[in-house]
């Protein structure tokens, strides 16, 4: 499958650090940053500093290196902000919304982690 990346989205942009963000870890190999609409009291979103659409493209096309430092740093998020269920944290929702049913915005992968409230049910129904 051909996945087409657009180099000028605002992801794109802010590792490009022509836009700035507020920053929670960064890696060699991952960003995660504070939501600048947050929908939660806890919003990160934990992009790859790769360039991948999408998480089918990203784990198809990245590096072990890559998939790894991801998937840490999202770990590492849910650590900080104290989430993690099983060490007395509240829990949390972990989402990526992917292409247009998935209504996503912004085309450079990126997990959304939602904590500090219940949030409710997954989905609103039609
Ligand atoms: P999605 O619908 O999953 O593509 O969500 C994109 C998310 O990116 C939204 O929650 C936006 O609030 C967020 N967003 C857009 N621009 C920025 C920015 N410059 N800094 C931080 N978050 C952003």
């Amino acid at each position: 499958m051909e996945f087409k990346y657009d180099k000028e989205n605002i992801f794109a942009k802010i590792l490009r650090k022509e836009i700035p963000n507020d920053t929670v870890i960064e890696t060699d190999f991952s960003l995660a940053f504070k939501d600048i609409n947050p929908v939660a009291p806890v919003h990160i979103l934990v992009i790859p500093k790769g360039p991948y659409v999408n998480y089918d493209h990203f784990v198809s096309n990245a590096s072990n290196e890559e998939v790894l430092d991801f998937n840490n740093t999202v770990k590492e998020v849910i650590k900080k902000f104290d989430l993690d269920p099983e060490r007395n944290g509240a829990g949390y929702r972990l989402i990526a919304n992917t292409g247009s049913n998935g209504v996503q915005e912004v085309p450079h992968l990126h997990f959304h982690i939602l904590g500090g409230r219940n949030m409710g049910f997954m989905v609103s129904r039609p």
